[in-house]
C-alpha cells in the first residue's frame, strides 16, 4: 500500500486528475467508497460541457471552464466517450432577461467562449420547433455540447488504469495518517492503511469533511439538490440541444435538454440540505421541474417519463471551487467544492492539479513523463448504434453479441461479460458501463439477466448478487424456503 498519490474520491474529478497524473512515472492510489462508478455528482447531473459565458471572470471556475471544454472535445475522441456536439441556448422572455443575455455575452467573450452571439426567438425556432413562442431572443453557445457522464468517468478512470494506476472500490477514506513532523504520510480506511507523501482530497460533496481532517475549515460545503425528469428515447429530436432558462440568484434555472443518448430530460432544481447523500426526488421538486420545462417546451411530453433521479452540488460559501496545497501539513491538496461547471471544468483542473504538485510539491513528489503512456481507450461496442451489418459481424466473431440482454437499450450478453472483464461487480456498474437497465422499463427485463450473468461469470451465489455493493442484495431467498417457514 505504497504510493507517490493518493486520490480520495473517482468522480470525474479525481478520475480526472488519476488520468492525468497517469502521464507520469507515479504509483497512483484511488480511493473510492462506492461500488460502481461514476457515484455522486459526477452520476447524476445535466452532462452538460458548458460553453464557459456563465461564470464571473477571475473565478476559479471562469478560468477552467473553456479550457476544460476544448479539452473535452478531444477526450471524447481520444477515449471513445459519447459526445454530441449540439451548441446551447439561454432562452430570454422579456427586455430584462435580453438585458442578462448582453451581460453573459460580456462574460463570454472576456472568458475566451467561442462563437457566443444572441439570436432572435424566430432564429431559435427555425433550429428548435418546439420551444416556447414566447421566447423573443437566446443566447447561443456552439462549443457547448452534452456527454455520455457514466461513459466518461469509467473512460477515464480505466485509461488512468492502463497505464498503471489503481483503483480501490469500497474503500472508504476514514482519516488521514501524519508523520512526525506533522505532514502527510498517508490515509486510513476501512481496508487498513495507504502511505503516500501526496493526498488529494477529490470527495465532491464530503469534501469539506475530508478538508477538516487536514485542519483545512476555511470551506464549508452546502449540500444543494437538484432534481430531474428523465424520458423514454423515442422522444429524440424532440429538441435537439440544450435549453437554459435565465439564470437567477438561485443558479441556472431549470433546463431541457436531450442527453446524449437521445432521451429528453429535465431539471435540475436546487434546494439547499443538511444531508450529502440525500438524492430522493419529492412531489414539489419534479412539479417544480415540470412547469420550467413547459416554460420552454410547453408540449414538453411528460406522459413520456421512464424516471426521476437527484444529483446533490457540492457548492461553497464563496460560489467558487476550492483547490489548493495546504502549507500545513505539507503534502495535501483540496480540490474541493467542485459545483457546475466541474465537470466542464475536471480536465482543465486535472492539468493545474498536476502543474500545483510540480511547482509547490516538488519536495515531495518528482513528476518525470511516463514515455509509455497510452492516451487512447476503447469503450465498449454500443450495439444499439451498430448497423445491421457491424451487428452481423460482432456477432459472427462472439455469438454472445448475438444474445439481447436489455432489450430496451439493445444491449447484449456480450456487451454485460465485457464490462465484467472491466471490473463491474454489481447490477449497477453493469448499467454504468453499458447502458442496461437505462431504458424504459428501467431494468424490469434485464436486472434478473445481469444478475444471473454476474453470478455465472464472478462465481458468486446468485443471492450474494448485489444492486450496488453493501446490503443492496437483490433477492432476499428462494420463495420455497419462504413457503415452507411460513407453513411452520
Ligand atoms: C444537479 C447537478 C447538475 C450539474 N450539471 C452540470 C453540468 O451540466 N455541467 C457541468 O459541467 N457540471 C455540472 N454539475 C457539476 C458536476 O456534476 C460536478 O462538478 C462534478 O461531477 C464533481 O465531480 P467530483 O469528482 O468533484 O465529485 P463526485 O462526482 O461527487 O465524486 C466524489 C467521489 O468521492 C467519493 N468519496 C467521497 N468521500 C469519500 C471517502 N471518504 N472515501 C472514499 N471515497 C469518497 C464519492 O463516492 C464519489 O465517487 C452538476 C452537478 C449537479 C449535482
Amino acid at each position: 500500500m505504497n504510493y507517490d498519490v493518493i486520490i480520495i474520491g473517482s468522480g470525474v474529478t479525481g478520475a480526472g486528475i488519476a488520468r492525468e497524473l497517469s502521464k507520469y512515472k507515479l504509483k497512483i492510489a484511488v480511493l473510492d467508497k462506492a461500488s460502481e462508478l461514476p457515484s455522486g455528482a459526477s452520476r447524476a447531473n445535466s452532462s452538460m460541457i458548458h460553453g464557459g459565458f456563465d461564470d464571473k471572470p477571475g473565478t476559479m471556475k471562469s478560468k477552467f471552464c473553456v479550457p476544460g471544454n476544448k479539452l473535452w472535445h478531444k477526450l471524447t475522441q481520444e477515449l471513445d466517450i459519447d459526445f454530441n456536439p449540439c451548441g446551447s441556448y439561454v432562452c430570454a422572455f422579456n427586455d430584462d432577461e435580453i438585458k442578462h443575455l448582453e451581460l453573459l455575452l460580456e462574460q463570454g467573450k472576456t472568458n475566451g467562449a467561442p462563437g457566443v452571439e444572441i439570436i432572435s426567438g424566430d432564429k431559435l425556432r427555425e433550429k428548435e420547433p418546439n420551444v416556447s413562442k414566447e421566447i423573443v431572443a437566446a443566447l447561443w453557445s456552439p462549443e457547448a455540447g452534452i456527454i455520455n457522464n457514466f461513459e466518461a468517468v469509467n473512460a477515464l478512470i480505466e485509461n488512468a488504469r492502463l497505464n498503471n494506476a489503481d483503483l480501490f472500490l469500497e474503500t472508504l477514506a476514514t482519516g488521514l495518517l501524519f508523520d512526525e513532523k506533522n505532514n502527510i504520510r498517508g490515509v486510513t480506511t476501512n481496508i487498513g492503511e495507504f502511505f503516500a507523501p501526496v493526498v488529494i482530497n477529490a470527495g465532491g460533496v464530503h469534501s469539506g469533511e475530508i478538508s477538516k481532517w487536514a485542519g483545512d475549515e476555511s470551506f464549508k460545503i452546502i449540500p444543494t439538490k437538484g432534481e430531474y425528469l428523465l424520458l423514454d428515447r423515442t422522444t429524440k429530436g424532440f429538441i435537439n440541444s440544450f435549453l437554459f432558462s435565465c439564470p437567477s440568484k438561485a443558479g441556472k434555472g431549470i433546463t431541457v435538454l436531450q442527453t446524449a443518448e437521445g432521451n429528453l430530460m429535465s431539471g435540475p432544481t436546487a434546494t439547499e440540505q443538511e444531508d450529502p447523500e440525500d438524492r430522493a426526488t419529492t412531489p414539489e421538486g419534479l412539479a417544480e421541474v415540470l412547469k420550467g420545462a413547459r416554460r420552454l417546451v410547453p408540449d414538453f411530453p411528460v406522459k413520456l417519463n421512464i424516471t426521476t433521479f437527484a444529483g446533490v452540488r457540492a457548492n461553497t460559501e464563496s460560489g467558487d471551487f476550492e483547490i489548493k496545497v495546504l502549507k500545513t501539513p505539507r503534502g495535501f491538496v483540496n480540490v474541493a467544492g467542485i459545483k457546475s461547471p466541474g465537470f466542464t471544468s475536471s480536465p482543465a483542473i486535472a492539468e493545474y492539479v498536476a502543474d500545483l504538485l510540480k511547482e509547490e510539491l516538488a519536495d515531495r513528489i518528482k513528476l518525470i513523463p511516463n514515455k509509455k503512456f497510452i492516451p487512447e481507450r476503447r469503450n465498449i461496442p454500443r450495439f444499439l448504434y451498430l448497423s445491421m451489418e457491424e451487428r452481423k459481424k460482432l456477432a459472427e466473431k462472439d455469438p454472445a453479441y448475438a444474445q439481447i440482454v436489455c432489450r430496451c437499450e439493445t444491449v447484449t450478453e456480450g456487451q454485460v461479460l465485457e464490462a465484467i472483464r472491466r471490473g463491474a461487480k454489481t447490477v449497477t456498474a453493469v448499467k454504468m458501463m453499458t447502458r442496461a437497465g437505462t431504458g424504459r422499463c428501467q431494468g424490469g427485463f434485464c436486472c434478473p439477466r445481469v444478475a444471473e450473468i454476474l453470478s455465472r461469470e464472478l462465481n458468486i451465489p446468485l443471492d450474494e448478487i448485489t444492486r450496488h455493493g453493501g446490503e443492496s442484495k437483490l433477492l432476499a431467498g428462494k420463495t420455497k424456503e419462504f413457503l415452507l417457514k411460513g407453513a411452520e
